[in-house]
């Protein structure tokens, strides 16, 4: 489900466009000037943002103008019919994409989601990665580096290393880590985290100087992130 922000005066078509968008499953707050549009916009936190251009208060240009010096929101324009300066302006002045009036609700919401598939395709590829210091850790290719260096890891090493990482600066106990590398149905002592973090030290820790992995006495284990 996506956020969505509709800033558009004529309550006709905002009413149109939220019951489609609603109907599709998001959920919709709509403003019908540009003043209040803005402050929305600057203060929610949507995943997208449709703007009309010609809005009483303050124009759609000018919403998206101001906007665009803050956040980096998603933004489709609705312009009029063959407004060809809206759509070339609104394009230089940071919008995603724009659409004409009178649209047709499924072009719409094609372009919404090809803007939200854009847009969440960059935030989920910055997060197949984790890094702590020179420490880094690619989801996607299963690897960890240090300084750009390649380390051998074993499965259940790696896995308890991104337990870790991915939990930066949060303590977790050896039971929890126990269940993140082993598996629930592992039965067995939980020491056998203690002998995983025994070899991680040696590979990363010891040989590269730094101290990644921290003992907290009686409770697990933490990497904090400094
Ligand atoms: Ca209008």
């Amino acid at each position: 489900m996506s956020k969505l922000l509709l800033i558009e005066d004529e309550e006709k078509i905002a009413r149109f466009v939220e019951l489609e968008l609603v109907h599709e499953g998001n959920d919709v707050d709509k403003a019908f000037d540009g003043r209040v549009g803005l402050e929305m916009a600057l203060s929610g936190n949507y995943d997208l943002i449709l703007l009309d251009v010609m809005l009483p208060g303050l124009n759609g240009m000018e919403v998206l103008r101001r906007f665009r010096q803050e956040k980096d929101t998603p933004v489709i324009m609705l312009t009029a019919r063959d407004a060809v300066m809206d759509k070339v302006s609104g394009l230089d002045a940071g919008a995603d994409d724009y659409i004409t009036k009178p649209f047709a609700i499924e072009e719409l919401l094609a372009r919404i989601r090809v803007a939200l598939k854009k847009r969440g395709g960059a935030t989920e590829q910055a997060t197949h990665s984790l890094s702590v210091g020179n420490v880094k850790l690619d989801e996607d290719r299963h690897e960890v580096s240090v300084d750009g260096e390649l380390v051998e890891l074993t499965n259940r090493e790696f896995e308890l290393l991104h337990a870790l990482m991915k939990n930066k600066n949060i303590v977790l106990s050896r039971e929890k880590l126990m269940n993140t590398v082993c598996g629930y149905d592992y039965i067995g002592e939980t020491n056998i985290i203690d002998v995983y973090v025994r070899y991680l030290r040696t590979k990363i820790d010891d040989k590269y100087k730094i101290k990644l992995i921290q003992t907290v006495r009686g409770v697990g284990y933490i990497i904090k992130d400094n």
